[in-house]
């Protein structure tokens, strides 16, 4: 018989319990957002989409796009999110994300401060959006996965 120690954060098994607590001393991955805020996947100038089919209000326009192919009317597009929840997958943050920008594609899905669409705060949920009405999605945990 051998004893393990795990870490109660993600549950990763340790011979020792000072390598366990060296494992729960990393902590959970903090992230400058809450349920309610605003955010965008993407810094000042970089747009992902071109094109949107859903609200207006929740579409910023970019002046370089992500990608190489050049829009339809030459305007990159980035949308704002609203964090639905922060949840975590053992040691680091997952950030539920949804928007209006979209009518059935891309509306819901999650990312991460290290991933590939590092979120960008737009307006605090203090600050709301005046243009942005949808408290319906405040609390609401996107049941896909989908990477945004
Ligand atoms: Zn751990």
């Amino acid at each position: 018989m051998k004893t393990l120690y795990m870490c109660e954060i993600c549950n990763k098994q340790f011979d020792t319990p000072a390598k366990a607590q060296q494992c729960e001393n990393i902590g959970l991955e903090q992230v400058p957002f809450e349920a309610g805020d605003y955010v965008t996947t993407h810094g000042e100038d970089y747009g992902r989409f071109g094109w949107y089919d859903g609200d207006p209000d929740w579409v910023l326009k970019k002046p370089h796009g992500l990608h190489s192919q050049k829009p339809y009317d030459g305007t990159y597009l980035s949308f704002i999110y609203i964090v639905t929840a922060v949840t975590n997958r053992g040691h680091r943050a997952i950030i539920h994300l949804r928007t209006k920008a979209m009518k059935d594609q891309y509306v819901s899905g999650w990312t991460s401060m290290t991933g590939h669409h590092t979120p960008h705060l737009f307006k605090t949920a203090t600050e709301g959006a005046p243009t942005l009405g949808g408290t319906e999605f405040v609390g609401e945990v996107c049941g896909r996965h989908d990477l945004i």
